[in-house]
């Protein structure tokens, strides 16, 4: 095996296809604790493209390599690791470093996955699952029978959250811009789908819960759109605050949530992590659904390494479903 790899770097924030750039770098050891990966498949994540853009939440770290969560086979062992074996296959949400062909990780941030996912499937399930049953059960306290509205339902968290919501036994509104992208989401189990852009659409919604709007909203578009979340929620309902794909500012005035005595909650599953209880809670409602193939991570477009910032840009400029997935093996 050569000592030399290749791996994505980006040196400063920017516009995408500058600032990406595929550089050679040494086969990293793993230190105690540690495991080194050979990195079969990425998940690429809003959060990364945001990252790379210079918009994310948290100041980054250069020089900085992109890909938060990914899956492959461990290769080497560092010193005290106990529970993994070489040659396992796992997935990981080491938060940076999965674009390049070897990377080395913290054991605690190894997911197992089931032996009859791909590489591609075990690289698209941890961020979008966790992130989906948190907003459902955890912050968002979902019954069954309850109505629930996702939205970008075709994206990658939008197919994890309409096939757990279905599994969990809600009722599914999806919102999505096109309607190759609406069919996607009635096949996986979405009950009413809704164009983004249709110009009802906040009355659909509305009439589409029984009249009185719905209890539990899985807000991920911000901007002008948070204002339409808060019009489409029942009274009483529950806003829970995921992402914010328009990148546009939204204002929120506090009296206006009296009026139906709204709950709006923000999740970000970095630090709900930090939580082992709540970690733990997702770990046991997620894994059986996946186990038992109720629930089954879509796998969207696939790239080469060296197309990474094409992947990227193809994210932000809406162009994908499912997952996007590139192969640093390739
Ligand atoms: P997706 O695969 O869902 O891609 C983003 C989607 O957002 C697009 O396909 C598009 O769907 C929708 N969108 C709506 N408005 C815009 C816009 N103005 N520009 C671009 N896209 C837009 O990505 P992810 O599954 O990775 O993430 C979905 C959202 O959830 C993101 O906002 C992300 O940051 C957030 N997220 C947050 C997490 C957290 O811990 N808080 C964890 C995981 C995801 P359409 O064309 O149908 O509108």
């Amino acid at each position: 095996m050569s000592d030399q790899m290749r791996q994505m770097t980006v040196h400063e924030s920017g516009p995408l296809a500058e600032v990406m750039q595929l550089e050679q770098g040494s086969v990293p050891q793993p230190a105690a604790g540690e495991v080194r990966l050979k990195v079969e498949a990425v998940g690429i994540n809003f959060a990364d493209v945001l990252t790379v853009t210079g918009e994310y939440l948290t100041r980054t770290k250069y020089p900085y390599h992109p890909g938060m969560e990914f899956a492959g086979t461990i290769d080497a062992l560092g010193e005290g690791v106990q529970g993994f074996g070489v040659g396992q296959r796992v997935a990981c949400l080491a938060g940076r470093g999965g674009l390049a062909e070897y990377a080395v990780v913290p054991a605690v941030t190894l997911v197992p996955v089931p032996e009859s996912f791909s590489a591609a499937e075990a690289a698209a399930f941890p961020v979008s699952f966790f992130t989906a049953y948190h907003a459902l059960k955890t912050l968002g306290q979902g019954k069954e029978g309850e109505w629930v509205l996702v939205q970008a339902a075709a994206g990658a968290l939008g197919t994890a959250s309409i096939q757990l919501a279905r599994a969990l036994g809600m009722r599914v509104i999806a919102l999505a811009s096109t309607p190759e992208k609406l069919e996607i989401a009635k096949k996986l189990g979405a009950d009413v789908t809704i164009l983004q852009d249709d110009p009802e659409r906040v009355e659909k919604v509305r009439a589409a819960a029984g009249g009185k709007g719905v209890p539990l909203v899985l807000e991920v578009v911000g901007g002008k759109r948070f204002q339409e979340s808060l019009d489409m929620a029942a009274n009483r309902g529950r806003i829970i605050v995921i992402g914010n794909a328009s990148r546009e500012q939204a204002s929120l005035r506090p009296v206006e949530l009296m009026k139906r005595n709204l709950t709006v909650t923000g999740l970000w599953l970095t630090s709900l992590m930090a939580d082992a209880e709540a970690t733990a809670e997702a770990v046991k409602g997620v894994t059986p659904l996946i186990a038992s193939g109720q629930v089954k991570p879509q796998v969207g477009p696939v790239y080469p390494l060296e197309q990474s910032a094409q992947a990227f840009q193809d994210i932000l400029d809406r162009k994908t479903t499912g997952k996007v997935i590139i192969e640093p093996q390739r």
